[in-house]
């Protein structure tokens, strides 16, 4: 057993003091009060944070694609970049490329990734799914806790064939997306690796696939992830195919609960949120992303007040940092609303709810035991350096905000992954 006794630790919502973390084998065995001096002077102790979805290839697409010859450049054009780079490179190039993105979550306190998965092949002729495992042992390598989110991929758009770079990802038939699923359950590591369910979008799999994709996740208790509704065009494309908006699909169709995530939902309409938060159904956000695209800003004030769980994820890795995540969501909404203080708990306090999103509502919708300090979850963990960017002037019950507002990753100075902390794992190296 290891006992850890920070300066501070974010219990409840909050900073407290006087607080020791007993950690055995890879989970939290106890949090009591200290019975000594600190064993982190000047330091406090985070949940380590959850980012809920990621693409890891897509890193090597940092700084392409931000050059703008014509006013018309989209998401859509933005596309076309990435198609390119799927082309190109080997299995691998793919688990460098995501071992070096896992790298610097690591680097910046992220603990656990949804890695939204749907680069499955090197070879598109012979379907063969080379790129699964190569995610794996990338994150194995990196000593991050990975949820290897198995996306479904089978339309170029709402019943268009694949085409081009699409092949990549073609997961085929039902059958064959559910060999994948099992094969990448076999490769994973029991401790740190599972597997969860994801559609990649209503416009990428067909109604009654995703409908049968959801069957499955719920007959195996996997967690169920689709993106939705980042763009109008998608919408108005299910509009002119189904006569409804992706929502209401979702909402019709799919089940939702307290074990689906949907990412993005920038541009979803009120009733069809209020439909899909009255069961239980998740939401993830990606604020540095969607800005990145120019996607636009989703109504998250309803979302909260709707009583949704809502996460963040850093999708495309333009940028890696939860801090900003988190900075992004809250002040991009205060822009956009013109007032102070949006994502907002009982007490008026942004921190607590923004901490929730970064760790603890991530964890619930990948289906991990993690992103809180507290006895029986997993020991992931991260410890801040309260004298770096001017915190030790600030009063405990202003860190919080003073952390996620107006400091860099820089204050991040270790984390650790089921009790195994990142500056151990490279001492070893
Ligand atoms: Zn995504």
């Amino acid at each position: 057993m290891s006992v850890i006794r920070p300066e501070l630790t974010w219990l409840g919502g909050a900073f407290r003091d006087g607080a020791q973390v007993h950690i055995e084998g890879d989970r939290i065995a106890a949090v009591v009060p200290a019975d000594d001096e600190p064993t982190h002077p000047g330091m406090a102790l985070l949940p380590g944070f959850v980012n809920a979805h990621s693409h890891a290839f897509q890193l090597d697409l940092r700084g392409r694609g931000e050059v703008f010859p014509s006013s018309v450049e989209s998401f859509w054009t933005w596309r076309e970049a990435m198609y390119e780079l799927v082309e190109s490179r080997s299995p691998d190039e793919v688990a460098e490329i995501a071992w070096r993105c896992f790298m610097e979550m690591r680097g910046v306190g992220i603990t656990s990734v949804g890695e939204f998965h749907y680069l499955h092949h090197a070879d598109p002729e012979a379907r063969d799914f080379a790129m699964d495992a190569a995610v794996l042992e990338a994150a194995q390598m990196a000593g991050i806790r990975i949820v290897l989110l198995q996306a479904a991929y089978t339309h170029g758009g709402f019943g268009s064939p694949l085409s081009g770079g699409q092949r990549h990802f073609d997961t085929g038939d039902l059958d064959t997306w559910v060999a994948s699923l099992e094969a990448a359950q076999r490769a994973c590591d029991a401790q740190t690796q599972s597997v969860g369910a994801v559609v990649h979008s209503l416009r990428a799999v067909d109604i009654e696939q995703a409908v049968a994709i959801r069957a499955e996740a719920s007959r195996r208790g996997m967690v169920l992830h689709a993106h939705l509704e980042e763009q109008p065009a998608e919408i108005e494309a299910c509009r002119e195919a189904h006569g409804c908006t992706p929502m209401h699909l979702v909402n019709t169709r799919l089940s939702p609960g307290s074990d689906m995530t949907l990412v993005h939902c920038t541009h979803t309409d009120g009733a069809d949120m209020a439909a899909y938060a009255a069961s239980g159904g998740r939401v993830c956000l990606c604020p540095l992303t969607e800005a990145n695209l120019g996607d636009g800003i989703s109504d998250l004030p309803g979302m909260l007040a709707g009583g949704v769980e809502v996460s963040l994820g850093t999708d495309s890795n333009a940028r890696i940092s939860m801090l900003e995540e988190m900075r992004m969501a809250e002040l991009g909404q205060r822009l956009s609303l013109q007032r102070r203080g949006v994502c907002l708990d009982a007490q008026g306090r942004v921190d607590a709810t923004l901490m929730d999103m970064a760790t603890v509502n991530g964890a619930g919708g990948l289906g991990l035991d993690a992103g809180v300090i507290a006895p029986g979850m997993l020991a992931d963990l991260q410890l801040v350096d309260l004298d770096c960017g001017g915190l030790a002037s600030v009063d405990q019950d202003d860190l919080g905000a003073a952390i996620i507002l107006g400091s860099g990753d820089d204050l991040i100075v270790d984390s650790c992954v089921g009790g195994v902390w990142l500056s151990e794992m490279c001492e070893a190296l």
